[in-house]
C-alpha cells in the first residue's frame, strides 16, 4: 500500500533509452540490480526480470538502463517525478492528441452548423498539451534536442484542431454575441406589458428583465448562437410560471419578441461593426483543467472565449504561453472584460 502520497511510476517506460537526463541522471534511486557495471536496474524486487543475485542498492538514475517492466515508488515529492510526468507528457504521440481533429475533418465540409463543442475540446486538449511540453523544455533545458520534433509535431496537432474549430464557428456570430454583451437592459418595459399580466403571477416587467438578463448571459457565454440562447430566457419564464400553465405562452411570447427585437438591434451593430477596425490583444493561454479524482476537464474559457481565439488568432508564442490576436473591438473588449 503506498502511503504519505507515494506513486508509482514506470521510470523503464518513460524514460527509454533515449531521453537525455541531464543533471537529474546523478539522483540516486532505490534499486534492486545484479552487482555489475550497467546493469538492467528494477524498481520492484518482485520483479519477473530480476536477475539471480540482485541486490537493492541506491544508485544514479543514470548508472544503468531502467527496467520496462517494473515500477518505481516514489515519494510525492521526489525531483524525479515532475521530469517523468514532463516526458510521459511528449512522449504521446501528436497524433493521438490531436485525435478527433482528422475525423472532423473528414466529418466536414465547412459545415458551420456543425457542432463546436467536440472540436474545441479536441483543440484545447492538443493546446494544453503544447502549453505543458513548451513549459517542460523551460524547466528541464536539456530536453530540448530530444523535445524538439515532438513539439514540432505537437504545434502541428494544434494548429490542424483549430482548423477543424474555425469550420464549425462563424465570426458574425461571436460578434453579435459581443454587440449583445454590450447592450444596455432595455427599458421601458412595464410600458409594453400586455393588459393581462395579473394571470402570470409573477411581476411582469421583473420577469422580462430578468430573461433578457439571463439570455444576453448566456450569449456573453456563448453557450449557443445569440437566436438559440432565447431558451435560456423561456427558462426563466417555466420557473417562474411552475405547474401553472395559464398566461405562460402569452408570457413566452412576449419574452421571444423582446429578445428578437434585440437581436436585431445586435445584428445590425454587428454588420456595422464587422467591417470595422480590428484591435490586437495579447493574453495568455489557460490551460485546460483536469480534476485529479474524476478525470473530468474543465476550461477556465467560456466557449464564446475558446472561438474567439480559435477564430481570431494571429499567432502563437508557446514559450510564453501567450497568444496574439486580431478581433474587432467590441470582439476585443468582452475578451478583455470591458
Ligand atoms: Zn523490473
Amino acid at each position: 500500500m503506498l502511503t504519505g502520497g507515494a506513486r508509482r511510476v514506470r521510470l523503464g517506460q518513460i524514460f527509454g533509452d533515449d531521453v537525455p537526463l541531464g543533471s537529474l541522471g546523478s539522483l540516486l534511486l532505490d534499486c534492486h540490480s545484479v552487482p555489475e557495471a550497467r546493469a538492467v536496474l528494477h524498481g520492484d524486487r518482485a520483479c519477473r526480470r530480476l536477475g539471480l543475485g540482485a541486490r537493492p542498492g541506491r544508485v544514479g538514475l543514470a548508472a544503468g538502463p531502467l527496467c520496462g517492466s517494473c515500477a518505481w515508488t516514489l515519494p510525492a515529492d521526489h525531483p524525479v517525478n515532475d521530469f517523468a510526468l514532463a516526458v510521459a507528457g511528449l512522449r504521446t504521440p501528436a497524433v493521438e492528441v490531436g485525435e478527433g481533429a482528422q475525423a472532423d475533418l473528414a466529418l466536414t465540409s465547412g459545415a458551420a452548423s456543425a457542432q463546436p463543442a467536440r472540436a474545441v475540446r479536441v483543440w484545447r486538449r492538443a493546446q494544453t498539451r503544447a502549453l505543458q511540453g513548451f513549459a517542460a523544455t523551460a524547466a528541464f533545458p536539456w530536453l530540448k534536442p530530444w523535445a524538439g520534433p515532438r513539439l514540432f509535431a505537437l504545434t502541428g496537432a494544434v494548429e490542424q484542431a483549430r482548423g477543424a474549430v474555425v469550420r464549425r464557428i462563424d465570426p458574425r456570430e461571436l460578434l453579435a454575441a459581443a454587440c449583445v454583451a454590450a447592450m444596455p437592459a432595455p427599458v421601458g418595459l412595464r410600458d409594453a406589458l400586455p393588459a393581462c399580466t395579473g394571470s402570470w403571477g409573477a411581476d411582469g416587467e421583473w420577469l422580462l428583465a430578468e430573461a433578457w438578463t439571463r439570455w444576453q448571459s448566456a450569449c456573453a457565454e456563448g453557450e449557443a448562437p445569440v437566436a438559440d440562447c432565447v431558451r435560456a430566457a423561456s427558462a426563466v419564464v417555466y420557473e417562474a410560471f411552475g405547474r401553472r400553465r395559464k398566461g405562460r405562452d402569452e408570457a413566452l411570447d412576449n419574452v421571444q419578441r423582446l429578445i428578437t427585437s434585440s437581436i436585431d438591434q445586435a445584428r445590425r451593430h454587428a454588420e456595422k461593426k464587422h467591417a470595422g477596425p480590428v484591435r490586437l490583444v495579447q493574453m495568455a493561454l489557460p490551460l485546460l483543467e483536469t480534476e485529479p479524482l474524476t478525470g473530468r476537464e474543465h476550461d477556465p474559457l467560456t466557449p464564446w472565449q475558446a472561438g474567439v481565439i480559435a477564430v481570431h488568432q494571429f499567432g502563437v508564442d508557446w514559450s510564453a504561453g501567450q497568444v496574439t490576436l486580431t478581433a474587432p473591438l467590441a470582439v476585443a473588449d468582452l475578451l478583455l472584460g470591458g
